[in-house]
């Protein structure tokens, strides 16, 4: 019989006792029993409700531990989760709900839900619920399980199925490369809209028995505060997170005995914030994955991380990753291709897409739309999203080059690398700049800086100065809102 869906019950019965889930606004927890407890409720309401087998369950909420078992409860009754991005606007929900068609909505608070449906309750609905049996469903292991529309950062949501086998092999990859054990603890702000907060370390670390805890609204300082409080061995951030953090002055004045590692993922991570964390003894290394593949799909040995800044290792133990030319042909070491990973991590196609899941997939590889470079050691450097490149007097330009090479002049906080349409040029290579004091002589000092770095065509051609970078709901930099600013004033 198939199992796989039902693992979450086997841990629960394997560490009853254990912390699985902490809530920090509220300081509520739970152990792996209650955890259970609260899926068998879910999955009670669920049958009460008559869900067939494949439906969609739309969560609109933000980060909570109930979120989880709503998650697991879905996967026991065959139901698809679809956690919607509350930071979209009403429109850009009626579009997801279109396209999901989800038979019931479960919502936070009524008052601050933009959407409706026939069918919808709130996340509390489940405290009166009696106990009762529950009908068990026969599971496939391709059966979808999970869809998370995509960030948007280069368009339209997708909606990624993930499938049982899809969701466990990514976890089973990130216990086995990261070593994650029942003693881990994550602190976790990344939303649970997201692969970043859901697949990325929450649902692999609940897999191993670790404890999970949970933040709604970031804030650095009462992030490194509960890092220190509930003794977390292992987090990951976004570089925006990281470089609020590391300007707090509870970091310059603490350390964090606890933590065995720092992971940053989700867009490249500036190399000011890894010397940051390595000045202070810590363990800071950066991950790439994408929605679509696990997310998590390299390792980096700790030895490697530091002297490799920016590399994201070699592919995990059940990964296999190769990058290739235009011309199909894999690259040679230092040559720049597209990246393809392969692997029982992959999603299963995007809802109502065929042609999209289509032209992503080749051969059961996943192309995965970023430019990557390989070293002579079999290490991987992503370089950056083929869409992004500039060309510029007919010259490839990679913007994560630039913006590295700007991030080391020590009045630049943060930097985003465009190319902006050129009748001459074809695109000029821009540069939005967020400094931390402006000095008059900052313009000289970065053409300096850039002259001495990066080749002539690489060097923006024009610098624009803003009080701060536009970011996705996710805390990415958000280069198409970039684009529409061009005409910003240059100061
Ligand atoms: P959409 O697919 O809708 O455009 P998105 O790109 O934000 O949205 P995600 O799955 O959230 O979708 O992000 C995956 C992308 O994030 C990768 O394809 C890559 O471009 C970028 N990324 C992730 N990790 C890294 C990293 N370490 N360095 C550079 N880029 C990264």
């Amino acid at each position: 019989m198939f199992v796989e869906h039902e693992w979450i019950l086997k841990r629960a019965a394997l560490t009853p006792h254990h912390i699985a889930l902490i809530n920090l606004a509220t300081a509520e927890q739970w152990t792996y029993q209650q955890l259970s407890e609260e899926i068998s409720k879910w999955c009670q309401f669920f049958q009460g409700q008559q869900l067939l087998k494949g439906s969609r369950v739309a969560v609109f909420a933000k980060n909570h531990i109930q979120l989880f078992a709503v998650l697991f409860a879905c996967g026991l009754r065959g139901l698809i989760y679809v956690p919607l991005n509350w930071r979209l606007s009403k429109e850009e929900l009626a579009q997801i709900l279109e396209d999901a068609t989800p038979s019931i909505l479960l919502f936070e608070e009524e008052d601050t839900c933009p959407i409706v449906l026939d069918k919808m309750f709130s996340l509390h609905s489940i405290q009166q619920q009696k106990k009762g049996s529950v009908n068990k469903q026969t599971m496939e292991v391709d059966d979808p399980w999970l869809m998370i529309y995509t960030g948007g950062t280069t368009g339209r949501p997708k909606g990624v199925v993930l499938s049982f086998e899809s969701v466990n092999w990514n976890a089973m990859n990130t216990i086995i490369s990261w070593g994650l054990h029942d003693k881990d603890r994550t602190l976790n702000y990344m939303p649970m809209f997201h692969t970043g907060g859901l697949n990325a370390l929450c649902i692999p670390l609940l897999m191993a028995g670790g404890t999970v805890i949970i933040g709604d609204k970031f804030e650095a300082e009462a992030a490194l505060r509960a890092t220190n409080q509930y003794e977390t061995t292992i987090s990951l951030f976004v570089p925006t997170m990281y470089q609020a953090m590391i300007a707090s002055k509870y970091f310059q004045e603490n350390q964090f005995p606890s933590m065995k590692v720092f992971l940053s993922g989700g867009a490249p991570c500036p190399h000011p914030i890894y010397d940051a964390f390595y000045r202070k003894g810590l363990f800071f290394k950066e991950g790439y994955g994408l929605t679509e593949a696990g997310p998590n799909n390299f390792f980096i040995a700790r030895e490697d991380a530091y002297a490799k800044k920016g590399a994201v290792g070699k592919s995990m133990q059940f990964i296999e990753a190769k990058i290739i030319k235009p011309t199909g042909h894999n690259c040679a070491p230092r040559e720049v291709g597209e990246l393809l990973v392969k692997g029982k991590h992959m999603f299963r196609f995007y809802w109502n897409n065929k042609e999209e899941t289509a032209s992503i997939m080749q051969d059961g590889w996943l192309k995965t739309g970023d430019l990557a470079m390989m070293d002579e050691d079999g290490d991987f450097f992503i370089v950056g999203r083929r869409k992004e490149m500039i060309i510029s007097g007919g010259e490839n330009v990679y913007p994560q080059e630039v913006e590295q090479c700007i991030l080391q002049h020590p009045d630049v906080q943060e930097v985003a690398v465009i190319g902006i349409a050129d009748d001459y040029w074809g695109e000029v290579v821009t540069a939005f700049i967020v400094c931390h004091n402006q000095v008059a002589t900052i313009l000289d000092e970065l053409h300096d800086l850039c002259h001495q770095q990066l080749g002539r065509f690489k060097i923006p051609k024009q610098i624009l100065f803003l009080e701060e970078l536009p970011k996705t709901s996710v805390g990415k930099i958000d280069k198409k809102a970039l684009h529409m600013l061009v005409d910003a004033t240059p100061c």
